[in-house]
């Protein structure tokens, strides 16, 4: 059978056959799209279920969006923006520059925006997976040799399981769903969740609910350790310094990645080495907060680093202002028009935030996928754990690749280096494949129990499993399948080149 003859058999099967089809257009999707035209891959595809690029940016809309990692480094390396506006950018500009990158790039008439991805299986008699998608045209079947997935892994928010939830009369949405159309003025806002969003949204709902005589309650399972934000704003002389010498910026860029590097051994060695930022967390309470219960009650009991270090000046002084109440006794249910907690107080609630997170460790987008088996890689992650090699690719799922896959996550520092360093990872494979004439590849069984038996190894000494504390980092038998627990320069060697003797290779088919 030669591969004219593969192409007309899969003919039948699909409306439409490309080389590479690409789930999702944040960071992720649109760095491999860029850098698969850059290697001259035309025939590709990028389906995005939004109706705009941009990810969790796009998605992200709440009042204080913001990235607490520093914008120079948070971006591409081959896309530097002299624009930001401050050192840690809000949100607009963090998603105006993505779609502005996306459009210098020509490649967005390869993307299918309000496409959803909605099931994927592997063929393996063509050897292309079989992707069914639904766009504003209708349904489609697309035939891909590959299938890279950059659905990313805070994509899919996690609504909190509290009885009678749903019989809240009054506006309810999540913190990555943030309805605008919701009047605030005056209100009861209630706020559960004091995770990454919520000490961002907890200071801008105060403010404009003091403005505007409202109150807020916000409902605290667990106190966060969170430290002061250093942001500053940039000068005009000094955006023009970095529009004129791209030095610079790449001088800034490498001194923020090293300074947050430095933070690695905290988290997976010594966490005492983290004392500094303890110290530098409490210094903050003290600051926001007069009032020693209230100061007591948001004081961790972890040790720091063990769920993510937030970062903000304005989230202690929000609490302590008169229009706000910190809730620290259980939620015990929610009612029509109010959130009743363990001690029988109940509060009533005009408008309720659910800022709790989103699916980490279950990523809906695996229920999606099913190898040559039949099996989906949820179910295969059920029985055996959400694992891959080099976060990447998992053995019985040819050409499938995975960008933020398992265990690639960051609590320090910026996810998009780690993308990169995958997109590398997945073109190199592809050039193999070509170069090689090979139809398909998938990781032998012992290089990813090696590499994975590695990971487990060395997270038994992170502060993440040892902190004392429970966080999305963890499934729940305690295993960390989320966070890389190396310096990530260490990542982006392990992922340089493709290494194809851990692979199985299907050899192309031929006459
Ligand atoms: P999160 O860190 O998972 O926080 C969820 C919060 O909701 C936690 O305080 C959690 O309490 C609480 N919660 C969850 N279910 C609950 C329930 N049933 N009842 C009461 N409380 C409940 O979620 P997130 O704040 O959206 O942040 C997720 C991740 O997104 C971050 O870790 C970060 O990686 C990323 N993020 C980044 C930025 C940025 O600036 N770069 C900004 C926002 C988010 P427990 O702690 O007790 O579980």
């Amino acid at each position: 059978m030669g591969v004219q003859h593969v192409d007309h058999l899969v003919d039948h099967l699909v409306d439409h056959l490309v080389d590479h089809l690409v789930v999702g257009a944040g960071f992720a999707g649109l760095c491999a799209a860029i850098k698969l035209q850059e290697d001259g891959e035309r025939d590709f595809l990028v389906v995005e279920k939004g109706s705009d690029v941009g990810g969790t940016w796009r998605d992200n809309t709440y009042p204080g969006a913001a990235c607490d990692v520093p914008s120079q480094l948070y971006s591409f390396s081959f896309a530097p923006n002299p624009e930001w506006s401050m050192s840690y950018s809000p949100q607009p500009e963090i998603q105006a520059y993505l779609r502005r990158v996306a459009e210098r790039s020509g490649t967005l008439d390869r993307f299918e925006l309000d496409t959803s991805f909605d099931d994927a299986a592997w063929d393996d008699a063509t050897a292309r997976w079989i992707v069914q998608v639904t766009g504003p045209a209708g349904r489609r079947t697309i035939g891909a040799r590959t299938l890279i997935v950059g659905a990313g892994g805070l994509s899919e928010p996690r609504l909190p399981d509290i009885e009678g939830i749903e019989t809240f009369q009054g506006p309810l949405f999540h913190s990555a769903r943030w309805d605008h159309t919701v009047d605030l003025a005056g209100k009861r806002v209630a706020v559960i969740g004091t995770g990454a969003s919520a000490i961002q949204i907890v200071p801008e709902l105060q403010r404009t609910l003091a403005a505007t005589g409202g109150h807020l309650d916000v409902y605290q399972r667990t106190a966060p350790w969170v430290i002061p934000r250093n942001d500053r704003r940039y000068g005009a002389l000094e955006r023009q310094a970095l529009r004129r010498v791209p030095a610079l910026g790449r001088l800034y860029r490498t001194g923020i990645y090293w300074a947050h590097e430095a933070y690695v051994p905290a988290f997976t060695i010594e966490p005492r080495i983290a004392l500094p930022a303890r110290k530098a967390a409490e210094a903050n309470i003290r600051k926001g907060i007069g009032d020693p219960t209230l100061r007591a009650k948001v004081t961790p009991h972890f040790a720091i680093g063990c769920k993510r270090i937030l970062r903000s000046n304005t989230y202690y002084p929000a609490l302590a202002a008169d229009n706000t109440e910190l809730v620290t006794d259980p939620v015990a249910k929610v009612t029509g028009d109010a959130i009743v907690t363990a001690d029988g107080v109940e509060r009533p609630v005009d408008v309720l935030v659910v800022a709790t997170g989103f699916w980490t460790t279950e990523l809906p987008v695996t229920e999606h996928i099913s190898g040559p088996a039949g099996r989906s890689l949820a179910d295969v992650w059920r029985e055996g754990g959400m694992a891959a090699y080099k976060g990447t690719t998992v053995p019985g799922f040819p050409n499938l690749f995975m960008i933020v896959g398992p265990n690639t996550g960051q609590g320090h520092t910026s996810m998009v280096f780690i993308i990169e360093a995958q997109v590398a990872y997945i073109r190199d494979a592809i050039r193999t494949l070509r170069e090689r004439g090979w139809a398909a590849v998938e990781p032998r069984a012992g290089a990813f129990r090696r590499w994975n038996a590695d990971l487990q190894r060395r997270m038994k000494r992170t502060v993440w499993t040892r902190g004392g504390c429970r966080s999305w980092y963890l499934d729940e038998h305690g295993h960390n399948t989320t966070l890389w627990p190396k310096a990530t320069f260490t990542f982006r060697r392990r992922l340089a080149r493709f290494d194809a003797d851990a692979y199985d290779v299907r050899q192309e088919m031929t006459a």
